[in-house]
């Protein structure tokens, strides 16, 4: 997902919830009473509640949007005992509880009015043998920094702060996905503290059924997880590379960019990014293919060079940097110029820089093939229709395929083994009004309606602002055995969210 750092970069139903979860005073909450100063005294981490003078940031996720919503008492926990103590409380008083680690789902679901258990403090990125340990609000910059000196690296997405909590749970994709495969293949066992304070390591052996439903299935589902163990990846370099391209050049690069990914080696990952950093008519968008390979720079300048052939344009700027792998993966966050601390979410730290986003809308499908020159007229004429002041907009593609093809569809819970492309539109608003939001997610809608007919499916990490058949679009034929295993593993449907396993669905 590009974010508004890239803008600036590059310039260019199971158990219905108990009654009493909305009845608790919310005054009582406030002033620590009915029982929250036992669960305080209990805890290692921290409680936060309404009347503390942090509550403001601490109920703070990625999106503005959720502001909104008015948690009972967010607690930072640090260790599973904290889950634990937590997820008994928020029990034994009926409490709906949001699970958090990076806090950037798109349509809130690490949220609530009920008790948020924020992951962000179990966040350890540290080398045993042959694995890497995640904690699950290890932000992807920081684990970057701190497996730099092992050697060691993990796949990452696009977003610098990003977590394993939701970007494992629910697949995982990268620039590093074709060579490497999707974030969960590499999972190796989980910690998890179950809905009944259960804590198991789960893997292959132990408890395969909650293993295989951890990869792909989803976050906010089956428990709460504290530690991720995987397969490192072996990837000591990274050539990163940026181009950019005119709107004109829009239709030949997109589909030039569609045929190299599917004739180029496992090495190369990449993205495609048309952007409007403001949808006033007469902006001119930008068009990017950026991305990064495994291999040897001239290797890369050699395929570059074949993009340009097969689109018959040149690009206005082409960049490549042959670095150490996490110098390669800084720079393609945008962060190159700025210290760790700075590269966080503003708020998170005294430092940090990267602004949240104000809201967000967004429809995103897997490709199994190219678009046909027609489908991407369609697409294109669609992204830059009923253009709008103050709306950012994006058509952004990511490429899978390779290595992500070859476990079967029902190996892991993550069904989109054929996969080779995810495209979606989407459209963000720093100060949303309701006729803004209206026009957002019209642009979203049509573009949803256009990528539906002809795409494989959707990504539960790539929600969809509105998407009524969720359960078939995100698993497929694999919802009836995730189903299986929630009722055995969270009966009472403790973790729930709007689109978790068992909710309703058209
Ligand atoms: C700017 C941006 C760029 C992105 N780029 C990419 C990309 O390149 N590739 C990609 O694959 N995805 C990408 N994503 C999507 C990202 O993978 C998902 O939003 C992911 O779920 C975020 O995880 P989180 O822990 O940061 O967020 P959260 O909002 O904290 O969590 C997401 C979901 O997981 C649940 N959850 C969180 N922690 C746990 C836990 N410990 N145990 C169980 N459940 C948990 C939450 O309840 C929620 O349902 C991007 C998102 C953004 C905002």
């Amino acid at each position: 997902m590009p974010t508004r750092r890239t803008v600036l970069r590059t310039g260019g139903g199971l158990a219905v919830a108990s009654a009493a979860a909305v009845s608790l005073p919310a005054a009582a909450a406030s002033a620590g009473g009915d029982g929250w100063q036992t669960l305080r005294s209990r805890l290692t981490g921290q409680l936060v509640l309404p009347a503390d003078g942090d509550y403001p940031i601490a109920k703070q996720n990625q999106f503005a949007e959720f502001d909104a919503a008015h948690p009972q008492g967010v607690v930072f926990a640090e260790n599973a005992d904290d889950v634990r103590a937590s997820i008994r409380f928020a029990r034994r008083r009926g409490l709906p509880i949001r699970t958090r680690s990076g806090g950037h789902n798109y349509r809130g679901w690490s949220t609530g009015d009920g008790l948020v258990i924020d992951l962000s403090r179990i966040n350890h990125a540290t080398v045993t043998g042959d694995t890497v340990h995640l904690g699950p609000g290890a932000q992807s910059i920081d684990a970057l920094h701190a497996l730099a000196p092992t050697g060691r690296q993990v796949i990452a997405g696009t977003c610098p702060t990003v977590c394993p909590g939701g970007f494992l749970s629910g697949g995982g994709i990268g620039y590093q996905t074709k060579k490497f495969g999707i974030g969960s293949d590499r999972l190796v066992s989980a910690r998890i503290v179950l809905a009944d304070g259960d804590v198991v390591r789960v893997s292959a052996d132990r408890d395969p059924d909650l293993f295989w439903a951890l990869r792909g299935g989803g976050g906010g589902n089956f428990g709460i997880v504290v530690d991720f163990e995987v397969r490192p990846i072996d990837a000591p370099r990274l050539v990163f590379f940026n181009t950019i391209w005119t709107w004109a050049a829009a239709q030949q690069v997109f589909a030039a960019w569609q045929q190299w990914h599917l004739t180029s080696p496992r090495e190369l990952g990449s993205a495609a990014i048309v952007m409007l950093p403001d949808a006033a008519p007469g902006n001119e968008p930008l068009v990017i293919v950026t991305g990064g390979y495994h291999g040897r720079q001239a290797e890369l300048d050699a395929e570059l060079d074949r993009l340009v052939t097969l689109a018959g344009a040149t690009p206005t700027s082409r960049s490549v940097a042959d670095l150490p792998y996490h110098q390669g993966m800084v720079t393609a966050y945008g962060c190159d110029q700025l210290t760790q601390d700075q590269c966080h979410r503003e708020g998170t730290n005294p430092d940090a820089l990267l602004h949240r986003t104000g809201l967000l809308r967004e429809g995103y499908r897997f490709f199994d093939r190219a678009f046909t020159p027609a489908e991407l007229t369609a697409v294109l004429a669609a992204w830059d229709a009923d253009r709008v002041p103050g709306q950012r907009r994006f058509l952004h593609a990511m490429t899978l395929g390779g290595k992500a093809k070859q476990p079967a569809r029902d190996a892991t819970a993550f069904v989109h083994r054929d996969a080779e492309f995810i495209v979606g539109f989407t459209t963000q608003l720093d100060a949303p009004t309701p006729e803004s939001v209206a026009q957002a997610e019209a642009v979203v809608a049509a573009g949803s309606a256009l990528l539906d007919p002809i795409g494989a499916g959707a990504y539960v990490n790539f929600p969809g602002s509105h998407l009524p058949d969720w359960s078939r679009q995100y698993y497929g034929a694999n919802y009836a055995r995730l189903l299986r295993v929630k009722r055995r593993y969270d009966p009472d449907d403790v973790f729930r969210h709007p689109r978790s396993i068992g909710s309703p669905s058209a």
